[in-house]
């Protein structure tokens, strides 16, 4: 799925986690972050750019290196050296893993219907579990665009309710300002009402 939908899908997982902020946006972040593993992107382009030919790093990492078992170990570990609950926090990171794991196991598939995309969740050691679905859905298909649009309507939700929102993983100033508005406008909503 789309990297946003990683993002605010574990941000969801995170609020409902009873974490502190800091432990949540770190929950947040593991929980995205096997789309690194499509660094191989920037270098590919750059390189074929550059005139060096196309090492195809991309094909060869993305959804192998961290989408799978080892992703869901290593990235929450990384994660841990800087959490304050750290042994919660960790297991937080696992779940928002496989949550993503899971999300792009039904729903990241390319045009045609031969573009399934499997996981491998012994990558990159090993093809033995490799996970496929055959009823997987094209990246910007509707389940993938409603999803998208049902975690915002949680984001202003929280906003809404306690403050909290997904815009603190950037900018605390915008974060801010972000929640005073949705604080304000449904102020007014229920004014009106
Ligand atoms: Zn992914």
């Amino acid at each position: 799925m789309n990297p946003i939908t990683h993002l605010l899908a574990s941000w969801s997982l995170a609020e409902v986690s009873g974490l502190d902020q800091r432990d949540r946006a770190i929950v947040a972040w593991v929980g995205a972050a096997p789309d690194l593993d499509g660094f191989g992107a920037i270098i590919d382009g750059a390189t074929r750019l550059l005139g060096y030919g196309d090492p195809a790093l991309y094909g060869r990492f993305h959804h192998v290196l961290l989408h799978g078992l080892f992703g869901a170990l290593l990235v929450p570990t990384i994660g841990l050296a800087f959490a304050r609950r750290r042994f919660v926090a960790f297991l937080w990171g696992v779940a928002a893993v496989h949550i993503h794991l899971a999300c792009d196991l039904v729903g990241s598939r390319g045009p045609t219907t031969d573009d399934i995309w499997p996981i491998p969740y012994l990558g990159p050691f090993s093809e033995a579990v490799t996970l496929s679905w055959s009823g997987q859905w094209p990246l910007n298909a509707w389940p993938n665009i409603a999803l998208t649009l049902g975690l915002l309507a949680f984001v202003f939700a929280r906003a809404a309710s306690v403050g909290h929102s997904p815009v603190s993983l950037f900018s605390t100033g915008a974060h801010e300002a972000f929640v005073a508005a949705v604080q304000g406008r449904w102020r007014q909503i229920q004014g009106r009402a």
